[in-house]
């Protein structure tokens, strides 16, 4: 555990290793430990620190390296056997010629000097597209430590808002047009505002972190790398709505991300940042860390609510909304962990700056991107960015990094996790933005965009997505739990060449039936990859009801079956 009080002077040359998830799945413990054993033979002032990541996935293990007066310097897909030579290149070869694996090199500020023949990381196509907010200090700072994200403005928040009156905090979210980034992009101040019109005076807050969506993983580097700033927009959710308590709640399997967030809200209570008296301001917050219950239904409100009573995880109908009757019955909120870093960082920056405006044209919205990518990753656009530059220009087109090959074409893009569905090349100029994606019968969702190339077949993915949605059904009603499982049934006859055409109007009747039946939120968005599938990809379903399939996907899936 990183421990502020034995912090080395900030004089001292830093090296930092990226042990996001990505970063560790790659090999980054191992560079740690042969940094730290290089630290220990330089005898030298060194400070080592772990960071979460900086959104490069793409070019993970990441390290850098900071000396006094000097930019900082990051270098991608680090091997553990290369550290020695690298730390030893960069702290005694000045200007780094040879070097190998520089990524760029940070801006450089008043006190420090650039590196001659080192782009900028702002220069590189990956990071000039992005306009980082959210993700300012993710991969940059020690994700535990109160002084790092306190000498970035951290903190500063609560304190501006403890300043005001509750209904003040309110009004200033309402300006800002801030909707939540967990999906719905429903206002965040008509949520508060409901919750703090309760007459019960028992509330609570939860910050939604059970991130569920496949290709999603956004909501996990945040909370990775920069987790005070989700404690911090939750304290300010709380004193906004009348709050005393507090839920952070986080999937089972993000080992990483319940590790960051036990010592972020250890630190936290011994400063004394949260508990009684806050600041000296009276306000009184306790905050849990709660892990999801495995399930993907566990990120719906309702559900996630009942996991914390202890019932099974299933969406209760609405109204009453949480904001009125939630978490034992009394007004809880419920907000995406990404909406809450929207809060914190509204309240950090100087009131009235165009940067707050968080449903306007400086709005953010994170995305990870994945599937047949060059650069696979975390990133953070304006709202309102196209799609085709999210992929081509920042995330590099269809190449290999990912799982692609740079040889084949972009065929579609799954926005939002399944919920958004597949658009194809056509569509490529759509906006990220809740209501163009909506325009186009997809929606924002997780942010997830998950490209796939000429060679997937999309009767093949239709049915993937739609057996992930059927093993997702709580199984609380019929349209959803009957409805997904037929859905399957009826794409593996189209998968197998034994389907009708009438049975493709069949199909169609049944997403329907699904979409309008179900109680919630999974159900009523279970047949959106058929239905895009559908309307954006034809000719793949006819291809197989006239007995083949257009890629060959599907046969070599079978054959490979069969054997
Ligand atoms: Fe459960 Fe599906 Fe019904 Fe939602 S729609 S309550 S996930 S069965």
């Amino acid at each position: 555990m990183s421990d502020d009080a034995q912090r080395p002077p900030d004089n001292y040359p830093r090296i930092f290793v990226g042990t996001g998830s990505c970063g560790l799945a790659a090999g980054a413990a191992g560079v740690f430990d042969a940094a730290r054993q290089w630290v220990r033979e330089a005898s030298q002032d060194i400070h080592l620190v772990r960071t979460g990541c900086l959104g490069m996935c793409h070019r993970e293990p990441v390290l850098e390296i900071h000396l006094p007066g000097r930019s900082r310097v990051v270098y991608g897909e680090v091997r553990a056997e290369q550290v020695a030579d690298l730390l030893t290149r960069h702290f005694y070869q000045p200007e780094l010629e040879g070097v190998p694996q520089v990524v760029g090199q940070r801006a450089p500020d008043h006190e420090s000097r650039p590196y001659e023949n080192v782009p900028l990381l702002t220069e590189l196509a990956f990071f000039s597209g992005q306009r980082q907010r959210l993700l300012a200090r993710a991969g940059r700072i020690d994700p535990h430590s109160l002084v790092d994200y306190e000498t970035e403005g951290g903190y500063g928040g609560i304190r501006a808002a403890l300043g005001m009156k509750p209904q003040e905090v309110r009004d200033r979210v309402r300006r800002s047009g801030l909707s939540g980034r967990g999906g719905g992009g429903f206002l965040t101040a008509d949520k508060w505002e409901l919750a703090a019109s309760q007459p019960d005076g028992q509330r609570y807050v939860i910050a939604n972190g059970d991130e569920g969506d496949p290709g999603a993983f956004s909501d996990r580097t945040l909370l990775e790398s920069d987790p005070h700033a989700v404690i911090e927009g939750l304290m300010i959710a709380a004193w906004a709505t009348g709050a005393s308590r507090g839920f952070i709640y986080t999937r089972a399997a993000y080992a990483t991300v319940i590790h960051r967030l036990e010592v972020a809200l250890a630190f936290c209570v011994k400063r004394g940042y949260l508990g009684d008296n806050i600041f000296g301001s009276g306000f009184a917050l306790d905050i849990q860390l709660r892990k999801g219950s495995g399930s993907y239904i566990c990120g719906e409100e309702t559900a996630l609510i009942a996991t914390l009573e202890g019932r099974p995880p299933m969406p209760d109908e609405k109204p009453p909304r949480p904001a009125q009757r939630g978490f034992m019955g009394h007004p809880t909120v419920v907000n995406n962990v990404e909406t809450l870093a929207c809060v914190s960082h509204q309240f950090v920056t100087p009131p009235d700056s165009a940067d707050q405006a968080d449903g306007g044209a400086a709005a953010t919205k994170l995305l990870s991107l994945s599937g047949a990518i060059a650069r696979p990753g975390v990133v953070e656009v304006p709202l309102g960015t196209p799609l085709r530059q999210v992929i081509f220009d920042i995330g590099g087109g269809v190449g290999g990094n990912g799982n692609g090959d740079a040889a084949r074409k972009f065929k579609a893009v799954l926005v939002g996790g399944p919920d958004g569905g597949f658009l194809p090349a056509s569509l490529l100029d759509t906006p990220v933005d809740f209501a163009a994606l909506r325009a186009v019968g997809s929606t924002l969702g997780s942010g997830a965009l998950v490209v796939v190339d000429d060679t997937a077949c999309m009767v093949g993915l239709a049915r993937y997505f739609s057996r992930f949605e059927a093993d997702a059904s709580c199984g609380k009603c019929v349209p959803c739990r009957v409805g997904t499982t037929r859905l399957v049934e009826r794409l593996d006859r189209i998968v197998q060449g034994r389907a009708t055409r009438a049975e493709l109007t069949t199909l169609e009747h049944l997403c329907g039936v699904i979409r309008d039946g179900s109680l919630c939120g999974l159900g009523r968005a279970a047949p959106t990859p058929v239905t895009t599938a559908l309307t954006h990809f034809y000719a793949d379903f006819e291809a197989h009801i006239a007995g083949h399939c257009p890629t060959g996907a599907c046969d070599r899936e079978q054959t490979a079956g069969e054997a």
